[in-house]
């Protein structure tokens, strides 16, 4: 059995019998899988997280009786973010006061109504305008974020009051959206939807104290997690990626074994490849198996090795063949066993035979839907939008287009979006630019179809008063509800024209473009559309099954 261990300065793996070694460091361990862990919280900042949800209860000020309390016992001012902690704080306000001061710079203010005071309550970054300035002109007192933000041209301009002048700038420099029905409100800028969970509060913990590295692509080490394969194996996989499993070259090099010389053929330095490819009680598996080409013992690494042949065709036999020749090693080496090589394959093949069982889908059982434009049939003018957030570095674009019923091209647009990589963000960006056009076209009965499932549902149900587009959703909320205009989910396939204008608005760098006709490129895909053309759509079984009523079990 092995127990994970963490002791002041030190960590490792470590056998019950106190005799284990240092593999992988507490560092890596404790990282998220994607970039190289194994994903493990950290105690402090695990419990950091938690106290988080205290905190995020006092911003949001649920009506809790022990919110009530703490508040009015210590909290002076509305906002819990600039409490502090005083000689005569309890335990317990004290604790939630230190997650907070940890936590507070991942809480960002978010405009609703603009109401909010110009000068007395923290919108901004650079904290209370009002401490920065001397003196307030007397007419400036009771201006709201809104006042300052809606005047037109530079908005400090709207002040009698003289503001430093890199305020100024980054107040020019700073533009909101207002909705009346949405409330200014703080909230926690790692989620989207505003809320703070313990796990974003973990996420957001790790990228700023600078122990995530994001510019390592997670596709290096993402790949062992998404391999369906027992965990006990991908944890094999991933110590041998770690160079970490404990060969005699590893003993050998912190002196915990007098050489590095395989034991079982005596040949070679027994390092990871030796010990699961290339010693002779190794290769005779791989031979019996098939794997017999150059490419497979040539492989220089460890890592490339098993990432090539895990994500191939028989990967399943690549894989058990791995777990079986480290088994035998270790009964060889550990127990002084050896096994018969027609021994060895029959437990690989049976592992096969699990591993399919167990992971793989039965083929042949996918559905097929045939997917068009306009796929509902509606009789009147149908807008299609689209965002689309593509490329290195990341480019953000958003486009649509509007046709009569026929299929007839009325009027498109296309945009690019400098001020971020968020595709919700352009996704209802494009269905807001396309509902205003509409409106400024006089249309009165429209559809407008987009693929993001995710907008339409926020669109369609209650949102969240901490969502990071609050005010934008409500901007589209408030469109839809006074004229006669619908808006509906459709598959990609039947929103190609929309998609190829969201990849137009991405590449240029106008931040908005109205196209009375339709770009020449587009012109074979709005013929498709318009003759009807159907696509074919293949839906999983379990898509099917997820719908299926589930009988209760009823206990007898
Ligand atoms: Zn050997």
């Amino acid at each position: 059995m092995i127990v994970l261990i963490r002791q002041p300065g030190i960590s490792f793996w470590k056998g019950t019998n106190n005799k284990g070694i240092h593999l992988v460091n507490w560092k890596k361990v404790t990282s998220p899988k994607q970039l190289g862990g194994l994903g493990i919280r950290k105690a402090r900042d695990a419990n950091t997280c938690l106290l988080g949800k205290l905190v995020w209860d006092m911003v949001q000020s649920t009506n809790k009786l022990w919110v009530n309390i703490l508040t009015s016992k210590y909290s002076k001012g509305p906002n819990i973010l600039h409490a502090t902690r005083t000689s005569n704080s309890s335990p317990s306000w004290s604790s939630i006061i230190k997650a907070k001061n940890i936590l507070c710079n991942g809480y960002q203010w978010r405009a609703g109504s603009g109401s909010s005071s110009f000068w007395f309550q923290n919108w901004s970054s650079h904290g209370l305008i009002g401490s920065l300035v001397p003196i307030i002109d007397i007419h400036d007192i009771h201006l709201t974020v809104r006042d300052v933000f809606t005047h037109n041209g530079h908005h400090s301009q709207a002040l009698y009051t003289i503001l430093p002048p890199t305020i100024a700038d980054s107040i020019n420099n700073t533009s909101f959206r207002f909705n009346d029905r949405v409330e200014d409100t703080f909230i926690w800028s790692y989620n989207t939807n505003g809320v703070y969970t313990a796990k974003s509060g973990y996420s957001w913990l790790l990228c700023n104290s600078g122990s995530v590295n994001n510019q390592q692509p997670s596709f290096v080490w993402s790949w062992i997690w998404k391999l369906k394969i027992p965990e006990k194996f991908k944890l094999l996989i991933w110590l041998v990626c770690h160079n970490a499993i404990p060969t005699l070259s590893l003993l050998h090099h912190r002196q915990m074994a007098p050489s590095a010389t395989c034991l079982r053929c005596g040949e070679d330095e027994e390092s990871i490849l030796h010990c699961l490819r290339d010693c002779r009680f190794s290769s005779q598996s791989w031979l019996q198996l098939g794997f017999a080409d150059n490419g497979f013992f040539n492989e220089g690494t460890a890592h490339n090795w098993i990432k090539t042949h895990a994500t191939r065709a028989l990967s399943s036999l690549f894989l058990a063949g791995l777990w079986w020749t480290w088994r035998h090693h270790n009964s060889m080496c550990l127990s002084n066993d050896s096994w018969s090589l027609p021994h060895i394959i029959r437990n690989i093949h049976h592992t096969v035979a699990d591993i399919e069982n167990a992971f793989h889908e039965v083929p042949g059982q996918h559905a097929e839907r045939m997917i068009r434009w306009n796929n509902d049939n509606y009789g009147c003018v149908v807008l299609n939008v689209d965002g689309s957030c593509l490329g290195t570095p990341i480019r953000t674009g958003y486009g649509g287009v509007m046709r009569n019923s026929a299929g007839f091209f009325l009027e498109g647009f296309s945009g690019s979006i400098a001020t971020t990589t968020d595709i919700l963000f352009a996704e209802l960006t494009a269905i807001h630019r396309g509902l205003s056009m509409a409106i400024e076209k006089g249309i009165e009965v429209l559809v407008c179809y987009s693929d993001s499932l995710l907008s339409i549902k926020l669109l369609n149900n209650s949102t969240s008063r901490f969502h990071a587009y609050a005010v934008l959703i409500q901007d589209i909320k408030d469109i839809l509800s006074s004229r006669n205009f619908s808006i509906h989910h459709c598959l990609r396939e039947g929103n190609q024209c929309a998609d190829f204008m969201a990849k137009l608005g991405a590449a240029s760098n106008e931040e908005f473009v109205r196209h009375t006709s339709a770009p020449y490129d587009l012109l074979p895909l709005i013929r498709i559309d318009a003759m009807g053309t159907a696509f074919p759509r293949a839906l999983a079984s379990s898509f099917f099954l997820f719908f299926f009523p589930f009988v209760p079990f009823l206990a007898l």
